[in-house]
C-alpha cells in the first residue's frame, strides 16, 4: 500500500485529497493544525469506507512540529510514497502599503517556507542515493502567482510564486533520485480559506468573471493531484497543471 502525507489535510483540497487518494488505495497520513475534530471526520470517513488513515497535529510554519509530523508517519505508517504539500494561509484583502513585516512573515512561514521544510523531511526518506525508493512530491500553488492578485493578495501571490520557482528548482534537484515534484495552480475553488481570508462568498462574487463562469469545487483539484501521485505521471517533473476553469 502507498503511503500519501497531506499537509493541512482537515478540510477543503487537502481534505478530498485524502477522500480521493484513500479511495484508491493509499493509506493517509492526514496532517492539520488546529481543528482536530474536522481532521479525526476525514480520517473516520477514510476509514468507515475501509481505507487506513491516521491524523497528526503539526503546525508546519514551525520546523520542529515538521519534523515530529515525518518521524510520526514513519513510526506509523513505514516510509511514505508521496507528499502532497497542501497547507496554505490567506489573509485579509489589503495593499501593499498597509502591509506588515508580521503579516508578511506567518504568509511566508506557511506557504513557502513550511513547504520547502516539508520537501526536505520528504526527500531523506524518499531519495534513492538516502537508500530510498523514490516518490512523489506534489506541491499546491495558486494561479495567483501569475496573477500577482493586485489590490487583494500580492503577498500570497508572491508565495505562490515562490512555490513555482521551488517546484522547478527542487525538480531539476531530485530527478535522478527517483523523486518526481510538480504541482498544481487551483483557480477560485469553493473553500474556507476565503472566508479566513476575510471575504466569504469571494468565488460567487468573482465567478462571472471567469471564462467558465463558475467556481471550483476541491474533488476537482483532487484528480489532478491524485494523477500527479500516481505512476501515470511517470515522466511529468517540474509540471504545473493549470486548474482554474480558463482563467
Ligand atoms: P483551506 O483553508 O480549507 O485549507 C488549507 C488548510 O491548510 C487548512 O486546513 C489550514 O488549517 C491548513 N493550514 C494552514 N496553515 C497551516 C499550518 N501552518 N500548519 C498546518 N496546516 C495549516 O483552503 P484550501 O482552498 O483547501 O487550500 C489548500 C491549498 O490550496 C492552499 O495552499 C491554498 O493556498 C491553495 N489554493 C486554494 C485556492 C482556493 O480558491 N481555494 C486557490 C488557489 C490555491
Amino acid at each position: 500500500m502507498k503511503i500519501m502525507l497531506i499537509t493541512g489535510g482537515s478540510r477543503g483540497i487537502g481534505a478530498a485529497t485524502a477522500l480521493l487518494a484513500a479511495a484508491n488505495g493509499y493509506a493517509i497520513a492526514l496532517n492539520y493544525n488546529k481543528n482536530k475534530t474536522a481532521a479525526d471526520n476525514v480520517v473516520n470517513e477514510i476509514k468507515s469506507g475501509g481505507g487506513n488513515a491516521i491524523a497528526i497535529q503539526a503546525d508546519i510554519a514551525v520546523e520542529a512540529e515538521v519534523v515530529r509530523l515525518f518521524e510520526e508517519a514513519d513510526r506509523q505508517f513505514g516510509t511514505l510514497d508521496c507528499l502532497v504539500n497542501n497547507a496554505g494561509i490567506l489573509e485579509k484583502q489589503m495593499r501593499v502599503e498597509d502591509m506588515t513585516a508580521d503579516r508578511l512573515n506567518r504568509i511566508f512561514a506557511a506557504n513557502i517556507t513550511g513547504q520547502i521544510i516539508c520537501a526536505r523531511e520528504a526527500i531523506k526518506r524518499m531519495s534513492t542515493k538516502h537508500g530510498g525508493k523514490g516518490g512523489a512530491i506534489i506541491n499546491v500553488s495558486s494561479i495567483a502567482a501569475r496573477l500577482g492578485s493586485p489590490d487583494e493578495y500580492v503577498d500570497y501571490a508572491a508565495s505562490k510564486g515562490a512555490i513555482d520557482t521551488f517546484t522547478i528548482g527542487l525538480s531539476k534537484e531530485v530527478a535522478a533520485e527517483g523523486i518526481r515534484v510538480n504541482a498544481v495552480r487551483p483557480g477560485l475553488i469553493y473553500t474556507d480559506i476565503h472566508a479566513d481570508g476575510g471575504e466569504p462568498g469571494r468565488v460567487d462574487r468573482l465567478k462571472t468573471s471567469l471564462p467558465m463562469k463558475r467556481g471550483g469545487q476541491p474533488e476537482e483539484i483532487a484528480e489532478a493531484i491524485l494523477w500527479l501521485a500516481s505512476d501515470k505521471s511517470s515522466y511529468a517533473t517540474g509540471s504545473f497543471i493549470d486548474l482554474g476553469g480558463g482563467r
